[in-house]
């Protein structure tokens, strides 16, 4: 991970590129797929307090930075651009979490899969723990864009850094758009050895006790807010 390295992006339109390059490197990756899911990250100014967001119906290839929606914490957009239809459990958890500075929300196949099943993914893998707890859970279902789902997306996150959303697909917060991303690919390779497992038969879950071990390592593992790499 070099997010943690990066320079911070002390500039509006700086933040608005980085957010592209999120949406387009989340489709290079393989865990969302054309113009589904949606990108937003936290900024501030002396004007201004709320997120920049991807904005709605637009190919990521072809979306330019003057494109991207700057919306405040009370859910108003700046300009003529409409942001994406998710926009309300973005402004809720940047509004809920000081921990999130990034929100990276895709409809990755296999996280989608089990998310289908209306489960989350329980301790089977230590690195479950990378989500912040000792499971991943699935927010239950409600329609794209409501406040029923941001509110059901808010309470699967309590505690977590990521959630899977029955029937739709998932959602990574981070301290930065590189950490969001990380998270996001992270919680799909986990979903896919999951799925994986279940053909085979019903993975082995490890105990409270040994995942209190693990978030306790993390907890010390490094750089504080880097993903371990083990
Ligand atoms: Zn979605």
């Amino acid at each position: 991970m070099t997010g943690d390295r990066a320079l911070p992006v002390n500039d509006e339109r700086a933040l608005r590129e980085a957010v592209i390059a999120t949406a387009l490197a989340m489709n290079a990756a393989g865990i969302n797929r054309g113009k589904s899911g949606n990108v937003s990250a936290r900024w501030r100014d002396a004007a201004f307090d709320g997120f920049l967001i991807t904005p709605t119906g637009i190919p990521y290839a072809q979306t330019a930075p003057e494109q991207i929606v700057a919306m405040n914490l009370q859910g108003t957009a700046r300009g003529t651009m409409v942001p994406s239809s998710e926009w309300r459990f973005h402004r809720d958890i940047y509004v809920a979490r000081a921990d999130a500075q990034a929100i990276v929300h895709t409809h990755a196949p296999f996280a989608t899969s089990i998310a289908c099943l209306r489960r989350g993914i329980p301790p089977f893998h230590y690195m479950v723990a990378v989500a912040g707890g000792k499971d991943i859970r699935c927010a239950p279902y409600a329609t794209f864009g409501t406040q029923e789902l941001s509110d059901c997306t808010l309470e699967a996150l309590d505690g977590r850094r990521a959630c899977l959303l029955a029937n739709h697909g998932m959602i990574a917060i981070g301290p930065s758009l590189e950490q969001a991303l990380a998270l996001a690919v992270e919680v799909e390779t986990l979903a896919e050895m999951y799925w994986r497992a279940m053909q085979i038969g019903e993975p082995v879950q490890l105990s409270a006790g040994e995942m209190d071990v693990v978030l306790e390592k993390f907890r010390t593992y490094g750089q504080p807010r880097t993903i371990p790499e083990h």
